[in-house]
């Protein structure tokens, strides 16, 4: 039984390395692929049989990451199905813990390489430093640690998973009891959002515990890598190579002086709009007319061929990727019985084609999220043409520059879906969207750069340190009663407990974002011509060359944000 919608897709080049007949989810066919290349690399007696030994290289690794792809996909679109879930369990279990070994096996064997000086510059750059920078990274003595810190990680999400609260005698998950932040009667909102607080509370001290275990854990690691602080191990680790935690620091400030003025005047129209005194923490989903939610499409294939008719509107060659993707059978969107959860893209590697699953039920943040994975897929189809692995993906700083960018370029074409007026109110929220987040970006970015460098510190020094950034980021919203609740706020944000410092990527990119929209309105086909160029360049030149590439400047300071903030503050006045 075939469980893929797309069944089977020939690669896109033909194997050289990897034999046709081969099940690449039994290792002990796969080991002596990784035996052939260890042996290989000595062999290699100029340049160009180093880049054939690296393209063998990229080739089995393309192979067994669509394998792995393939299997998640079956399992997330049938999680009743039992073989689909052993399948996917089996890689899982039996490939990928003797795989990580073995490619860093390969990578060691790469750096040490008398050869690896004469590969052709700049092209290798990049591929290069970023092995380099993973072999250096490495310490034998923080494997330990790091097993330890996913433990904690997975006792945090344990912890929080279990949460659930009795909203008018039934159980519902806090996940669940969101969208009652969007309900119009004011007393049922209030109500929600205090057993929601209330109920994450009666853990905060067992949050506090479990991050000052990771706090520890996490101080050993840099020290056994030869770093003075966390902070600087993670920035080495992430490799950010071309932006350093200064200019982090800068981003913070230019938040606070140019977003935060755009910030309060929203909430303050907001307060007016819903007629209130003051604006409380239960009043900032609801729709402030209190309209019913907008409904743009009333099953998937009308929100497919919209979605069509939008990127018609935009370009020709993103139009036909999207069209393709179709014709393949690359999209599972709608929600329904017996599919996992939330949103994805994937690009399945051997064939280089990008696959989108979704659960769409028929609201505005469906078709957010679709433009926003078209954009993760368009990139995917953009690198088809590289042929070495590592290429075909951009640091997350970029690739989030290629969904957040359509979401902007697409919903300018949103009457698809909607009359004026209800377009109008779709772009507003998804404007005051990206305006509201930079501040929030800039609280948690803040309080991990002051964690990670002030070691030893107590307890109450960091919840002091957390309001001091809730003061400077918070507006204008009054939280009296609650003053627990916002001290522990930042226990529900999980990357501080699971993927530290991984988080102002999402504000960098954002900026990316609004500077190709920028573009547009001043010229459409350049902006999206650069934006289609950018995308292909992959992940093979670095941040600032790609965001060259795009039309942007690769730089968070204040001087980037003003005109931003302008351009979506007077696009608001328009809606
Ligand atoms: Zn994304």
């Amino acid at each position: 039984m075939n469980l893929l919608p797309f069944g089977k897709l020939a690669a896109y080049k033909p194997r050289k390395f990897v034999p046709e007949k081969i099940d690449l989810g039994d290792w002990p066919q796969i080991a002596p692929l990784f035996e052939q290349l260890e042996a290989g690399a000595a062999r290699a007696t100029t340049a160009i049989d180093l880049e054939r030994w690296l393209l063998d290289w990229s080739e089995l690794t393309a192979a067994l990451d669509e394998e792995s792809s393939r299997r998640y996909i079956a399992m997330t679109c049938h999680t009743d199905n039992a073989d689909a879930e052993k399948a996917y369990l089996h890689f899982v279990e039996n490939v990928e813990p003797q795989l990580k070994p073995r490619q860093f096996a390969l990578e060691k064997i790469y750096v040490a390489h008398p050869l690896r000086a004469q590969l052709p510059q700049p092209r290798f750059h990049i591929f290069d430093r970023d092995v380099k920078n993973h072999v250096e990274l490495f310490r034998p003595e923080n494997v330990a640690l790091e097993t330890e810190e996913a433990k904690l990680g997975q006792q945090y999400q344990k912890l929080t998973g279990a949460q659930t609260v009795n909203f008018r005698g039934e159980e519902k998950t806090l996940v669940q009891m969101g969208r009652y932040l969007e309900e119009t009667d004011r007393a049922l909102r209030r109500e929600a959002w205090e057993l929601v607080a209330k109920r994450r509370l009666e853990d905060a001290d067992k949050c506090e515990e479990i991050f000052d275990e990771l706090l520890k854990l996490r101080q050993q690691i840099a020290k056994n890598a030869g770093f003075e602080n966390y902070r600087d191990y993670m920035f080495r680790k992430l490799g950010r190579f071309d932006y350093t935690p200064d200019d982090c620091r800068k981003f913070q400030d230019a938040i606070e002086k140019e977003v935060m003025p755009a910030v309060r005047e929203l909430q303050s129209q907001r307060r007016a709009q819903l007629q209130l005194d003051k604006l409380r923490p239960w009043d900032l989903s609801v729709d402030p007319q209190n309209r019913p939610p907008l409904k743009p499409f009333a099953e998937v294939g009308e929100m497919v061929s919209r979605t069509q008719k939008i990127f018609d509107s935009l370009d020709g060659e993103l139009a036909g990727g999207f069209r393709q993707m179709q014709d393949l059978k690359l999209l599972d969107l709608d929600n329904r019985k017996g599919k996992a959860p939330g949103g994805y893209q994937s690009t399945l590697n051997e064939a280089r084609v990008p696959f989108i699953f979704m659960n769409a039920v028929g609201l505005q943040r469906d078709v957010e999220t679709l433009l926003h994975e078209a954009g993760h897929a368009f990139h995917a189809q953009a690198t088809r043409d590289e042929d070495l692995y590592a290429y075909r993906s951009a640091p997350i700083e970029f690739c989030e520059v290629a969904s957040m960018s359509m979401e902007l370029l697409g919903n300018e074409f949103i009457e698809e879906f909607y009359p004026a007026a209800e377009a109008n109110r779709a772009r507003r929220v998804h404007l005051e969207g990206i305006v509201g987040v930079f501040p929030w970006i800039a609280t948690v970015d803040a309080f991990q750069h002051w964690i990670y460098t002030h070691p030893g510190h107590r307890c109450d020094e960091r919840k002091a340190a957390w309001l001091e950034l809730m003061d400077r980021f918070g507006g204008e919203v009054d939280w009296s009663g609650f003053e627990s609740a916002r001290a522990q706020s930042w226990h529900r944000q999980l990357h501080i407990f699971l993927i530290p410092f991984y988080y102002v990527e999402y504000g960098i990119a954002q900026l990316g974002a609004l500077q190709v929209w920028a573009n547009s309105k001043a010229d459409k086909a350049k902006a999206l011509d650069d934006y289609k160029k950018s995308l292909a360049l992959g992940g093979s030149r670095p941040l600032p060359e790609l965001f060259a590439a795009a039309g942007c400047k690769f730089q968070f300071d204040a001087v980037t944000i003003k005109p931003l903030i302008q351009l979506a503050n007077s696009e608001l006045k328009k809606l």
